[in-house]
């Protein structure tokens, strides 16, 4: 098995799940044996390859746990409406909006997928996320939401990168069921969900439950057809207003609510009692021009657990950077640092259920590992638009230098 050991670490950070804490630690190595972690600490032993941090920061890969990079084109003319005083659910009503992703996806080759989806994932890689989470919706019939986790799958097994599959038919109501939406919902609860779970191409289900989108009892419909089928629940809830969303993601035991911008204090107390995580994503809040970001204090005195996520998506938030969206949480949710690191590698993996192998870097932990060309962590976010990575070490082995 090869070996690797990173040597003159100046400060490494990361979770500690013994002490259940972020720790940092001065002048220390690592050592590396295939994937995974063998050791931290001081005057470790010899290794194939050595790897001088000159002193630097090395902190935990990125964990990004809320995505939509399955799409064919970008949607700068609708960013484009948007500056001329459009809103995205004007531009959405107007018949714009994720119906042109729906068409990009449905008149692609997979091929032709495969190809725009590797580009996103290199540039994730070179952003510091080591792995991320990545739903289909945008297909919306059977065979384009398949052929989307088809293209997930095939990515995945060909790039470094680690990507996690959630399906998502319940993004939106395709045109063709505007008029029955309830069709569209027996449709992903019982034709979609059986042969995505039959194919074992998703690990997540994932609904977009909000006033104008999927009701609360749609969205429950499509949460429970996942859980016979043995997918996990995730759900997008309150992103524009309260819509019950929270509530029904405890209800649901949901591993994760997100966005929750306009989450009430009776949903907070929900996602807290149920030990839902909360995901946020101040980077579509930012991408919007919306003001009103979602409150992280309330839910941290609530002891709900928050994760950090990009949402990456061609309509309200083209954003791929984990270390920016660590500048937004700071500037705009008021998180500390340490906050916002926990929250952006162990959180996140603990809302895709891989706590126990990444997140964190720990003995026996997958090696997905940062090297920062920064001596503290606080410059991350205070570089806002730098992206000061020296080299990113990826299941063991070191997959990109700048
Ligand atoms: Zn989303």
């Amino acid at each position: 098995m090869n070996s690797l050991k990173l040597i003159n670490i100046g400060q490494l950070v990361t979770y500690d799940s013994v002490k259940n804490e972020m720790v940092v630690f001065e002048n220390t190595e690592i050592a590396i044996e295939g994937n995974h972690i063998k050791e931290v600490g001081q005057n470790l032993g010899d290794a194939d390859q050595i790897f001088d941090c000159k002193n630097k920061l090395v902190t935990p890969g990125f964990v990004d746990p809320h995505t939509h990079p399955v799409f064919l084109d970008g949607r700068e003319n609708e960013f484009a409406m948007r500056l001329q005083g459009a809103t995205y659910e004007e531009i959405a009503e107007a018949g714009g909006g994720i119906v042109n992703s729906i068409n990009g996806v449905r008149n692609s080759s997979e091929s032709h997928l495969i190809s725009r989806v590797k580009t996103r994932m290199d540039r994730f890689l070179k952003l510091g996320t080591t792995t991320v989470e990545c739903k289909s919706g945008y297909g919306l019939n059977t065979e384009s939401e398949l052929k989307s986790l088809k293209v997930i799958d095939d990515v995945n097994k060909s790039h470094f990168i680690d990507m996690i599959p959630t399906f998502m038919g319940g993004h939106a109501f395709p045109p063709e069921f505007k008029n029955n939406p309830n069709d569209y919902v027996d449709l992903i609860c019982n034709e979609m969900i059986p042969e995505v779970a039959e194919q074992g191409i998703a690990e997540f289900n994932d609904v977009f439950c909000e006033n104008g989108y999927f009701t609360v009892d749609q969205s429950r419909r499509i949460l429970n057809a996942g859980k016979v089928h043995g997918l996990t629940s995730r759900i997008h809830a309150d992103e524009f207003e309260d819509s019950a969303a929270a509530k029904l993601a405890g209800e649901c035991y949901s591993i994760s609510a997100d966005h929750l911008m306009a989450v009430s204090d009776e949903g907070i107390q929900e996602l807290a009692e149920n030990g839902v995580i909360a995901t946020l994503l101040p980077g579509t809040t930012f991408f919007l021009g919306k003001s009103e970001y979602a409150p992280y204090q309330k839910l941290k005195e609530a002891g709900v657990d928050v994760a950090l996520a990009t949402d990456f998506n061609p309509g309200s938030c083209h954003i791929q950077s984990m270390p920016f969206i660590l500048s937004l949480s700071c500037i705009y949710l008021k998180m500390t640092v340490l906050d916002a690191i926990k929250a952006a590698t162990f959180t996140s993996a603990k809302s895709l259920l891989l706590n126990k192998t990444i997140g964190s870097i720990e003995i026996g932990k997958k090696a997905d590992i940062i090297v920062w060309d920064i001596e503290r962590l606080v410059q991350i976010p205070y570089l806002v638009s730098d992206h000061p990575i020296q080299t990113i070490v990826k299941s063991g082995e070191i997959v990109f230098t700048s």
